[in-house]
Order: C-alpha cells, then structure tokens, then sequence
C-alpha cells in the first residue's frame, strides 16, 4: 500500500482571512448520482450543518447542484455563468461521474458526423455545453477541485473496457499539471459510492486549510487523502482475525472471512471496514458482502470477474489454513480454555449452566509449559 504523501503544492495563497461563503459548483458527468446520495448521509458533519453554517470554523456552502438545486433551466446556469465570470469568490469545483470524451465525436472517430453529444448541462446559440467544457471553463478559477466517487476519479465503471465514450477520471482529463487557482491539484475520494463523511472531512480539511487556518492535509501520490487511504480493508475488517486462523466462509451468510468467495480487501486502499458506511454502520464486509475494489483505479476490469475469488488468495488462504489452522489454531484453543478457568476451578467448574470438568491431560501439560515460559518473562 503506498502511504507517502506529497509536498505541500507551491501555493498562490489567496487572502482569505475569514471565509463567510464558499460556493460549491457540483457538476455532473457519466454517473448514477449515488456519491451525491452517500453525502447527503454524510454525519460527521452533516451536509446540512455545512449549508447552514453550523459547523465552528469553516464556512457556509452555497451549494448549487446539478440535482439538489431548486433552481432548474436557465436560473440554475446563472451560478455556473456566474462563477465563471469570477462573481461567486471563492468557488470550489465537485465532479461526481466520469469525463467523457466529447472530441472525439468532433473529430469524427466516433459516431462521425451526427454533431451528437455525451453529456451536456444547458446550451448557448443552440450548441450543448457538454460538461467536459463546463469543466475547461470552471476548474482554473476554482479555489479547489475535487474528484468524488471512482468514475470521477479513475472512470470507473463508464470506463471500463471496450466504453464508447471514451471516458476518464477529471486527473486523466485536466493532465499533471493542473492547479487550481490556488494551486492545489485535482483532490480525489475514490469509492463506488464513497462514504459520505470521507468526502466531507476532505473538503473540510481543505477549507480550513485555504482559511490558513491549518496545514495541508496528507494527500498520496493519487490525490487521495492518505489518513482515509492509507490502510487496506483487510487490516481494518472484523473478519481479519478468521483469516489469519485460516477459517473461511463457504457461502453469503457465514460469519468467518469471505476471501474464497471472492474478497479483495487485503490488497485495496479503502476505509470502509473500520468506518462503516453511514454515521459508523454498515458496509461491505459488515454487510455480509465481498470487496470488488471499488475504490482502486484498477476497477471494474482489473478486478473482474466480480466474486470470483482473487488468485492470490489460492497462496494466501492455503497457508493461513495449512499452517495457522493445522498449529497455531489448536495451540490458541488449549490456551484460551485454560485462561476461561479461575485459579480456583483446577478440577470442575461450579456452573449450573453446563457441565464442565477438569482439564485434559494434553490441555494440563500444554498449560503447564506455557505458564512456564509466560512466568520466566
Ligand atoms: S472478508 Fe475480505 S477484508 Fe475481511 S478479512 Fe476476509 S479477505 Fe480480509
Ligand atoms: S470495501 Fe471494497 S467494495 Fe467496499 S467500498 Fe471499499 S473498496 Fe469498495
């Protein structure tokens, strides 16, 4: 798992002493709108307290939304235009959904002369403006410009192999070199959806830090925010303790490690298992369900067939169940039923509940080596 973080980007801090308003321009590109509804359950803080600037120290957020905005028509382009005159200070830029590749319907290497379009949000003198141009024009004047969800950040799903359209993650689209106005590059929160409070204690770390209020926080090499990517599912899953025992589920529903039914998790950036995926609860292997590796810019293809079970996991699985569950399972059983017994039950256990007796002879003489080792410590 890489972990290392980027050097601060050359800023052109602005002067924003005190912030009272940031408005977020959220665009909409090849996507089913499910990173807006993991925000909208976001509750640490709530998009809500955000909006009505409830939250101490960062500012209020004028949202103005391809879905949630009251405005609709030409009134909801007002803000688009607006932002791009320079007449909303500051703006940050949220893409939810992939960039699709509008060229190359103009150069004619895909559905050749139709003048036909992706995705296009209003239009001017009857010419659509696709999304991909809103992008060109909105992102250079923006404080900030955030990539949520895997389709705006790698492509994902609309990119997957053999797409007609060409699509990409905005990284892939606006290119290395990319600042924002403020000289920040594109911030990715990857996840198909991503948890809601990942993506809100991002922009909230960004806002206190274009506030001067803190420092930048960790980013990886991705543009991920490295304290919420920095860790494999695996290491923060319930389950993690079944598979190092080497005890594996066989069908949806058993309670041990899911690996053989096609988990992902030891090999992919994702926090969902220690976050849970709404206010702690929740989420994929909480729910009983394997991790396809949504999060990662290897997904879908790289990751598919979806629950066929990872080749790695053949090498892995075999020697967690040859060697932790031939020795070290049993040795942990002896040692855990003799520290289930009081220094006074040397014989049998006065329970009402069950019958349970002295221990074994292997069970006394294991015990009696392990103590002796443990007291020589
Ligand atoms: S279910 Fe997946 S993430 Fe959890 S312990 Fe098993 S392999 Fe790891
Ligand atoms: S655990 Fe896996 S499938 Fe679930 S959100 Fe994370 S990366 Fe996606």
């Amino acid at each position: 798992m890489t972990t290392a973080t980027v050097e601060a980007p050359t800023m052109v801090m602005p002067k924003l002493d005190k912030l009272e308003k940031v408005y977020v321009i959220w665009l909409a590109g090849g996507s089913c709108d499910g990173c807006s509804i993991s925000v909208l359950g976001a509750t640490n803080p709530p998009l809500e307290h955000l909006l009505a600037g409830l939250v101490p120290g960062l500012p209020q957020l004028v949202l103005w939304h391809t879905v949630l905005s009251l405005e609709s028509g030409r009134d909801y382009l007002k803000g688009l235009y607006a932002a791009e005159r320079g007449e909303l200070q500051p703006y940050v830029v949220v893409l939810e959904g992939s960039v699709t590749n509008e060229a190359q319907i103009k150069d004619g290497s895909y559905n050749k002369g139709s003048g036909g379009f992706y995705i296009a949000i209003g239009e001017e003198n009857g010419r659509p403006i696709t999304t991909t141009e809103w992008l060109d024009r909105l992102c250079p004047g923006a404080a900030a410009v955030f990539a949520i969800g895997t389709c705006a950040t790698w492509g994902g799903v609309p990119a997957a192999e053999g797409n007609a359209t060409g699509a990409m993650g905005l990284m892939d689209h606006l290119g290395k070199d990319f600042r924002s106005k403020y000289g920040l590059p594109v911030i990715n929160v990857p996840g198909c959806a991503p948890i809601g409070d990942n993506f809100i204690e991002t922009v909230a770390s960004v806002l206190l830090f274009l506030q001067g209020l803190t420092p930048l926080p960790e980013f990886d090499e991705l543009g991920r925010p490295a304290w919420l990517f920095g860790e494999t599912v695996h290491r923060g899953c319930t389950r993690a303790g079944f598979y190092e025992e080497g005890i594996f589920a066989k069908e949806y529903g058993d309670k041990e490690c899911l690996v053989e039914l096609g988990c992902w998790g030891p090999v992919v950036a994702c926090n969902m298992a220690s976050r849970g995926a709404i206010n702690g609860v929740g989420g994929c292997m909480q729910m009983g369900g394997v991790c396809i590796g949504c999060t990662m810019p290897g997904f879908p293809d790289k990751f598919s067939p979806a629950f066929a079970k990872p080749p790695g996991a053949e090498i892995s699985a075999l020697l967690a169940k040859r060697i932790a569950g031939t020795f070290i399972r049993p040795l942990r059983a002896i040692t855990g039923r003799d520290k289930d017994r009081s220094i006074r039950w040397t014989k049998e256990v006065p329970s009402g509940w069950a019958a349970r007796g002295a221990p074994s002879v292997f069970d006394s003489a294991v015990n009696f080596f392990y103590k002796r080792i443990q007291k020589s410590r």
